[in-house]
């Protein structure tokens, strides 16, 4: 039996996310925070196994509420903010717009519903071509926009003002995706939502420490998080997560001073790049420095020879690699490293 033949046309033609394991041993590929929150795994002690999980994971919201400024029913959790991608897909439907090169989930996600999408590149300088935009929206009528901002892979935030553009012309929803927000020294989209009724924005514990609990979050006009809301499935966040999750958010300073570090480990890292032969980073508002070499396959594969994993994106982005922010000795290695292959 011809089992392909069964499957959807949009499913057929797409590949499975590349998630296999490349073992190494300094891994600065996957924008994960070098520090995590062990003694909150204590709290998993409290979950009664044979129970579903709190279906609405209040708890969690209540806090995190408390931590941006909404109420909680302007939150929606999500196993991940895939999820919530995925769940904003199939609550609004397409055309799905969203510039490139960005976060390709929204791509994916959009085809394996079987969504019309739409690609914009971005201007040389990797912030929103507005010209472009306005006109996909005009033309396209996308029913969501997708803005991940700080960017990945590039690490700039696009300028407030195009995107405020973007949420003003369209007649759909925009999603501000500020999976990176953390580090960064702009103010973020939260403090528009009540200006806006069509913006949404995504956050997620990945990139600052928990990203084994997979949790995100949408936060968004209470209209938006119910309709929404009737597409999630029910107990999709798991209780061992929740209880973690809970326990980490109350260690406030310690998850500032990770923050605080991991800014630091960038700027340095962006600096030192600077000055090696041959290397050419750009700026970053995010944990991860986007840099661009003369023979990117070669550095990468001399890198893991040498035990550091980063994330080769040529062909995303010709001749780019990308390098997540470790921990400060993770950091020197792998300068020392990129300036003896760049030598060489
Ligand atoms: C990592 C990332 C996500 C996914 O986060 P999860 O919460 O782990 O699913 C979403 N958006 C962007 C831009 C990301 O880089």
């Amino acid at each position: 039996m011809n089992i392909k033949r069964l499957v959807r046309k949009d499913v057929a033609s797409l590949k499975a996310y590349n998630a296999t394991e490349i073992p190494c041993r300094i891994k600065l590929d996957a924008n994960e925070s070098p520090y995590g929150f062990a003694a909150a795994l204590k709290a998993v002690s409290t979950v009664r196994t044979n129970r579903y999980p709190d279906p609405e994971a209040k708890g969690l919201k209540d806090l995190l509420a408390k931590d941006l400024g909404v109420r909680p029913d302007n939150i929606l959790q999500g196993n991940g903010s895939d999820e919530l991608i995925y769940c904003l897909i199939a609550t609004f439907g397409g055309p799905v717009l969203f510039p490139v090169p960005t976060f390709s989930m929204y791509g994916v996600i959009a085809q394996a519903l079987g969504e019309k999408r739409s690609a914009v590149r971005l201007n040389a300088d990797f912030d929103l071509d507005s010209e472009k935009m306005l006109a996909a929206i005009k033309k396209d009528k996308p029913k969501l926009v997708f803005l991940s901002s700080p960017n990945n892979p590039t690490g700039n935030c696009y300028s407030a003002e195009k995107i405020l553009a973007v949420i003003e012309a369209s007649k759909g929803i925009v999603v501000v995706d500020e999976a990176y927000q953390p580090f960064s020294s702009e103010k973020g989209f939260l403090p528009l939502l009540k200006d806006y009724k069509n913006l949404v924005i995504l956050r997620t514990l990945s990139k600052t420490g928990l990203a084994a609990l997979r949790l995100g979050f949408m936060i968004a006009d209470p209209e938006i998080v119910e309709e929404v809301n009737k597409v999630r499935l029910p107990f999709n966040v798991n209780a061992l997560s929740q209880v973690v999750a809970a326990a980490a958010l109350k260690e406030k300073r310690q998850l500032a001073g990770f923050i605080k570090v991991i800014i630091a480990e960038r700027d340095r890292l962006l600096s030192a790049m600077d000055k090696i032969t041959g290397v050419r980073p750009f700026p970053s508002e995010a944990n991860f420095i986007l840099f661009k070499v003369k023979d990117p396959d070669r550095v990468y594969r001399l890198l893991l020879k040498k035990g550091m994993l980063v994330r080769n994106l040529n062909g995303v982005l010709k001749g780019c690699l990308r390098v997540t922010a470790g921990t400060p000795p993770e950091n020197t290695a792998f300068l020392a490293a990129l300036s003896e292959i760049q030598k060489g």
